[in-house]
């Protein structure tokens, strides 16, 4: 009974606390400006589909497809084996689903075993690719510290949990055997059936105590990564659906015009400025988070900090100053120390920082070609080029700091309507050629 109580407050505790942590994510969410995405619903639900449950994104690197899908699948299945583990833990049974369930019970288990040896070397597969193979976009200089240790924690945590779970069998199969109650016969554990073995001289309390341990450790450690992830890159696990489902359905590369200048444009050729949207707003480009869209926010706290847009950038390939996926990481340091001082002070006040200058420099994002390789290679449909674009359009709007090239482009442009330096009376010249 006492491990019932203990059982129940440590999972409301957890539930709470994961609660509050969503929250206060939607809240720091909250402080970015409306998002404009147009576009039919059917089409949000299939490029959902096809991006973040079918992972189509992913196919071009089989060996890391394969380890994130096995992945992916196995949390799946092997949460209908932590479902039972918190029915049992609230109402004091053992392996609870095992009467309702029938036959199928012994189908649940051996998916689950299955899964579980599955997990257990995709997560060596990882490791491995990460420290030992060492690929070279898990190494570049906005991975130090951190952004490694994180992946390194969860694989590791992943490991861990997937020992307990085939310990937790193990044990439990042995004790089947030796006819221990309340440890009935039920279950295949093709898998464990390989570890028990090494259980085989302990005596029956021993092995209920090794059940027992690896059944809390299991648990509690499930609880304990539930809280880990608002933290984590690990996010995406919950984020990429969303986020897939409303990412631009317009095609890459399309730039939204500012609705400001196209209002003072339309006004100053002469046509009416029918919609509200194009009426004039202080707001040129964006200086910091707050001025950026909920969905650019909501893309930075999605990256999984894979660096696949970094990988293809032809801008930090040929050595400038720009990484795709420190542009979502910045703005993600950015939101999480705004967020601190929501969960300290309840709201957001200006502190006289910003995403730009303070984490992201002019020349990282003038280095950018907007080519849309990195968004093309994203596989949860972020768009670090919004980011960027909207950064421009501050310096070059808002703080008059365009650098000198442009200036000279939009002095033609003034000057002569197109950016070249030649006189607009001269542009039809060319049609002398051919007389
Ligand atoms: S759009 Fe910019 S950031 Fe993205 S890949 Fe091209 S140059 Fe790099
Ligand atoms: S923006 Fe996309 S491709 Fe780039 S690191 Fe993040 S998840 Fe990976």
């Amino acid at each position: 009974m006492l491990s019932q109580v203990v059982f129940t407050l440590l999972l409301i505790g957890a539930g709470l606390l994961f609660f509050y942590h969503i929250r206060l994510l939607r809240k720091t969410l909250s402080i970015g400006r409306p998002a404009d995405l147009p576009g039919p619903s059917w089409k949000r639900w299939a490029q959902m589909i096809r991006v973040a449950i079918l992972q189509e994104r992913m196919m071009d690197k089989p060996v890391a497809s394969a380890a994130h899908w096995v992945i992916y699948v196995g949390f799946i299945v092997i949460n209908v084996e932590v479902a039972e583990i918190i029915l049992d833990g609230i109402t004091g049974g053992h392996r609870t689903l095992a009467p309702y369930l029938g036959r199928l019970y012994d189908g649940m288990t051996l998916a689950a075993e299955v899964f579980l040896a599955f997990v257990f070397i995709a997560a060596g597969v990882f490791l491995w690719r990460r420290n030992i193979l060492r690929v070279a976009r898990f190494h570049t200089p906005e991975m130090r510290g951190w952004p490694p240790l994180d992946a390194n924690i969860i694989l590791w945590t992943e490991i861990v949990l997937v020992l307990a779970l085939l310990f937790m069998n193990a044990a439990d199969q042995l004790l089947q055997e030796r006819g221990v109650s309340p440890y009935f016969r039920v279950g295949t554990f093709p898998v464990s059936r390989w570890i028990a073995p090494l259980l085989g001289d302990l005596s029956d309390t021993s092995l209920i105590a090794v059940e027992r341990t690896a059944w809390w450790l299991h648990i509690l450690g499930i609880l304990a990564f539930l809280n880990y992830i608002p933290f984590s890159k690990h996010l995406h696990i919950f984020l990429s659906f969303p986020n897939t489902y409303y990412a631009s359905l317009e095609p890459a590369g399309k730039v939204d015009s500012l609705p400001q200048v196209t209002a003072v444009v339309k006004e100053a050729l002469g046509f009416p400025v029918e919609s509200q949207s194009e009426s004039p707003s202080p707001l040129l480009g964006a200086k910091d988070v707050t001025d950026l869209t909920w969905k650019n926010l909501l893309d930075a706290y999605t990256c999984t900090e894979c660096g696949r847009c970094t990988a293809v950038c032809p801008a930090n390939i040929t050595g400038r100053k720009l990484s795709p996926r420190k542009i979502m990481m910045d703005t993600r340091d950015r939101l999480e120390e705004i967020k601190k001082k929501l969960h300290k002070n309840g709201r957001w006040e200006p502190d006289g920082k910003s995403l730009l200058g303070d984490y992201i420099t002019p020349e990282e994002i003038w280095a950018c070609t907007t080519c849309n390789a990195c968004v093309r290679a994203c596989p949860v449909l972020i768009n670090p080029v919004s980011i960027i674009l909207q950064l421009r359009q501050h310096l070059v709007m808002e703080a008059s700091q365009a650098p000198e090239t442009l200036n000279v482009l939009f002095v033609n442009l003034e000057n002569n309507g197109s950016p070249w330096a030649l006189p607009s009376v001269d542009r039809a010249k060319w049609i002398d050629s051919l007389s």
